[in-house]
């Protein structure tokens, strides 16, 4: 097998493989790195998945990406630790049906990304014998899903970075509840502030013996295993074809499936299902793209982003190119420049976006509990009602990113009652936190970097 090369988005940094994509998670030029060709399946491929354990799907998936970097055994090793839990697939109705990606030990579809990425930085730790600082912004459940990862894996050590007013208690106690070498900060912005801090600090020559690494969805060993369960859905079902329905905010999911699409998995078009930060779908209705900033706050808070990272990579992949504007000093002058347009008509082929507001959510998550008898929650709500506007009448998968259980307060306020919370989360609520605040500004954060021990 040949090895497996990586570029970035923004075409000036050379060209890495999947051990230096990793580590470095954002190219030096600031771009995303994108596999220098996307691998590709055969039909008939794609049809011995068929009855195959999720693992090994993502073996066969993942195996592509890695090339004879990782030694089989080994990978195969790391996606079974990485995938012990559940993914339900269910029948809703006659087109619509729904896969659970809530059922990982923090219940948000950000585990099956998380979990395989603890498992390769670990991996490389140890192999190259170095400690890693892993930085990560979270705008609600990633930093959860990489704190439970983490957690206790050797020679790395991990900041995370959340704005402290924007996420529930039980996304906080995610993070702030597990010490050791997990290190949570809320921030006093919100989470594009986050991002940005985390990206200055990535190319800032001070840093340079902390070993950052970024965990965010711009690492591409958090992007490729997203690619994996839309290979696990579309076997579990007998159709030519299938759609799906992703509930996005930095795009990371979404780009797992076009990164399955491009493979050769024949998915027909993608529902990109926002919520009221609706940049996305404007930008494919003129043609236009401007980023929101700041964000909107709406109830399926782990998708308010006014201008999704993975949309570098998308863009890419259509032939366009974007970027942020930096200064000398990396800061962001201006976000979202459109240098090269993608190909619009085939982008409108593949894509169909809708925003869902707030109340199209409380509805969604009515109607669905009084007619199927399931609860949704505020993001796979999201999913659901842009399925509805979509109006395809073909099988869709929606995917369900989140547990209910997870949004208790936002529930009962729709439905009267709150959803059953899972025994874990119950215990969370119990248990002491410690996190530290600070201002929204590179300076303070750099300082508390630097006095990392
Ligand atoms: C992160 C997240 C999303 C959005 O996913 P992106 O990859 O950022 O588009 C949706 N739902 C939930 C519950 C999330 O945690």
């Amino acid at each position: 097998m040949e090895k497996i090369l990586y570029r970035s988005t923004n075409k000036k940094s050379p060209i890495v493989d999947f051990k230096q994509a990793v580590l470095k998670g954002q190219a030096p030029d600031y771009g995303l790195y994108m596999p220098l060709e996307i691998p590709s399946f055969k039909k008939d491929e794609i049809l011995l998945l068929k009855n195959k354990e999720y693992y090994q799907i993502a073996f066969a998936v993942l195996s592509k990406f890695i090339g004879t970097e990782i030694p089989s055994k080994k990978l195969l090793e790391i996606v079974r630790n990485a995938y012990n839990f559940e993914i339900p697939l269910k029948k809703i109705d006659e087109n619509l049906y729904i896969l659970y990606l809530d059922k990982g030990p923090t219940y948000s579809f950000k585990d099956f990304a998380a979990r395989f990425m603890a498992e390769i930085m670990e991996y490389y730790a140890k192999k190259e014998n170095i400690n890693l600082t892993i930085l990560v912004a979270t705008s609600g459940d990633t930093g959860g899903a990489i704190a439970n990862a983490f957690y206790e894996k050797e020679n790395i050590k991990v900041a995370i970075l959340f704005p402290k007013d924007e996420i529930t208690e039980i996304q906080r106690k995610q993070m702030t509840t597990l010490g050791k070498n997990i290190i949570p900060i809320g921030l006093k912005g919100k989470f594009d502030s986050c991002q940005n801090l985390v990206k200055i600090a990535f190319n800032d020559g001070d840093l340079k013996n902390l070993n950052l690494t970024s965990a965010n969805s711009i690492n591409i060993s958090r992007l490729l295993p997203q690619s994996v369960y839309y290979f696990y859905a579309y076997v579990q079902l007998n159709y030519e074809k299938i759609n799906f329905s992703v509930p996005s905010g930095n795009f990371g999911n979404l780009m797992g499936g076009v990164i399955a699409k491009k493979m050769g998995l024949p998915i027909k078009k993608f529902i990109v299902a926002v919520n009221e930060n609706d940049e996305f779908p404007n930008f494919l209705k003129t043609g236009e793209y401007k980023p929101i900033i700041p964000s909107k706050k709406c109830s399926s808070n782990a998708m308010n982003v006014g201008h999704p990272s993975n949309l570098a990579r998308l863009i890419d992949l259509y032939g366009g190119w974007i970027f942020d504007e930096r200064d000398s000093l990396g800061k962001v002058k201006k976000y979202g420049i459109l240098k090269v347009k993608p190909d619009m008509e085939k982008l409108r082929n593949d894509f169909v976006s809708f925003s869902i507001t707030d109340e199209e959510v409380e509805e969604t998550i009515k109607k669905y509990y009084e007619k199927y008898r399931i609860i949704l929650d505020p993001h796979g709500a999201v999913g659901v009602s842009a399925y509805e506007k979509s109006n395809i009448k073909e099988p869709v998968i929606s995917l369900e990113t989140a547990h209910p259980g997870k949004f208790p307060e936002v529930i009962k306020k729709i439905l009267g009652f709150e959803p059953e919370i899972p025994e874990k989360l119950k215990n969370l609520i119990l248990k002491d936190e410690k996190y530290i605040v600070l201002e929204n500004d590179y300076k303070e954060f750099k300082n508390f970097l630097m006095e990392l021990k």
